[in-house]
């Protein structure tokens, strides 16, 4: 059984993360840059180690840095969290090889997953529904190259193996422009990821972003906790999610979920893990899967009462499952929304002292969030401050229940993207449910 994790975040996902452990009795480790040294959830970590200076690549990205502090703790496990680490499949290696439990997948899961030609070809053969594509890498041979964009049909998007974050991809409309794009693509890839594997998929035009959450054990059990939309993103950055999505059947969940169930059986996948989708004219076409715990986990498990991280905990230290897919209920509605430090309009981050903050309550709402009453936002990392997820019996309770919160939410001295929410919260297509990926950049267009 673990009985100390090292918590490799920071922020509200280490706060998250600290509180499951507490929860379960184990003990923990928060480590944290020199920025982070005053944050509340390293005062509340049973020990607290610093790792290095404030930029990112100096610390919560230092693994020589973070496993030592797991040594000199005596720590039994380390926990990613999102972002940083947490899908860096050698990372996972030296945990594991310098003899503590990493809290997620196995390395070659990860490996497998990271990279975007195996990962679909993975989930093709697991019978999981992928985008009509190139079914490989692309080649260099241009005939060979044209001939599958045709046979896909225009427009398609190239798209690099080892792509991330939004980036190393490109719409092309006609044949005239894909062997360039396809070159473009590869330069760009080979500079920004050392690999410029690129591969082709049909691009769809109006897809949601639907994506399946997951839990597996050591023992060859996998369950799904049911679906998230999270189609309202800007540069590909999700802002509102919700579960369930607007107008997925029952019917429909349980197919695509147990298909997803049954990928996880097959690949011998472990801990918690979520698998992407465009979902477009009632299809779902696989993207990617996260091996790692999502930011959005929080309104899965406001309708499934599955506590996701307490899950990931048991997971790694060996035990079965606690649910069985006939214990999944989904019990009414929830909304998240990411509270960033940042101009509403602008988006030009706010980093700075908050002066004044009072969290929203009430039923059904829920804060995770690591700031306090004259908590300084660091300016070195991601501008997600809070997010508030409201639950109710129905998606108007729920939505109902997000405005008040949002109007109740109170923090002064630096920006953040609350008028946004209180915006796209009262917008008519919003309010209605089901709008598409490309519905906010529209929105702010305007
Ligand atoms: P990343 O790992 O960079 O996030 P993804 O493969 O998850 O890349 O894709 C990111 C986003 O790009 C998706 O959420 C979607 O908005 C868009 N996208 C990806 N593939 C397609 C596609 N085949 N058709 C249309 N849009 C796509």
């Amino acid at each position: 059984m673990i009985d100390k994790v090292v918590i490799a975040n920071r922020g509200e996902i280490a706060l998250r993360i600290l509180r499951a452990c507490r929860v379960l009795g184990i003990r923990t480790v928060a480590i944290h840059s020199v920025a982070d040294s005053e944050a509340k959830y390293v005062r509340l970590a049973d020990e607290s180690v610093c790792i290095g200076p404030a930029p990112a690549l100096e610390s919560y990205l230092n693994v020589p840095a973070v496993i030592s502090a797991a040594e000199v703790t005596d720590a039994t496990a380390i926990h990613p969290g999102y972002g940083f680490l947490s899908e860096n499949a050698d990372f996972a290696e030296r945990v594991i090889n310098s003899g503590f439990i990493f809290i997620g997948p196995k390395p070659e899961t990860i490996r497998l997953m990271g990279d975007k030609v195996s990962a679909i070809e993975t989930m093709k053969k697991a019978g999981v529904p992928c985008v009509p594509g190139s079914d490989g890498p692309l080649g260099d041979d241009d005939a060979e190259n044209l001939r599958i964009a045709s046979s896909i049909g225009y427009p398609v998007l190239i798209k690099a193996t080892a792509g991330g974050g939004g980036k190393g991809m490109r719409v092309v409309h006609t044949e005239a422009a894909l062997l360039n794009a396809i070159s473009l693509t590869r330069a760009e890839a080979a500079a920004a990821f050392n690999n410029d594997i690129v591969y082709m998929e049909k691009y769809l035009g109006n897809p949601r972003h639907v994506e399946i959450q997951v839990l597996a054990d050591q023992h060859g059990n996998a369950v799904y906790l049911g679906e998230r939309d999270c189609s309202v993103q800007r540069r590909h950055q999700k802002v509102i999610e919700e579960a369930p999505a607007p107008g997925i059947t029952e019917k429909v969940r349980a197919k695509i979920g147990e298909r997803c169930a049954e990928a996880c059986r097959k690949i011998g996948y472990q801990s918690a893990g979520t698998f992407e989708f465009l979902y477009e004219d009632d299809e779902f076409y696989f993207i990617e899967m996260n091996t790692r715990v999502q930011v959005e986990h929080p309104v899965t498990e406001m309708i499934t009462g599955v506590d996701i991280v307490t899950e990931q905990l048991l997971i790694a230290s060996g035990e079965k499952l606690s649910i069985k897919q006939k214990d999944v209920h989904i019990n009414g509605h929830a909304f998240e929304c990411r509270i960033n430090a940042e101009h509403p309009r602008t988006f030009v981050p706010s980093p700075g002292k908050i002066t004044q903050y009072h969290q929203p309550g009430g039923p059904g709402i829920r804060v995770d969030s690591h700031i306090y009453n004259n908590y300084t936002v660091p300016p070195y990392y991601d501008s997600m401050i809070a997010k508030i997820i409201a639950h109710g019996d129905t998606r108007e309770q729920a939505l109902a229940r997000m405005r008040v919160a949002l109007s109740e939410m109170y923090i002064d001295g630096i920006n953040t993207n609350i008028p946004l929410h209180i915006d796209i919260l009262n917008d008519g297509a919003f309010e209605a449910g089901g709008v598409n990926i490309h519905y906010l950049e529209k929105k702010l267009g305007k």
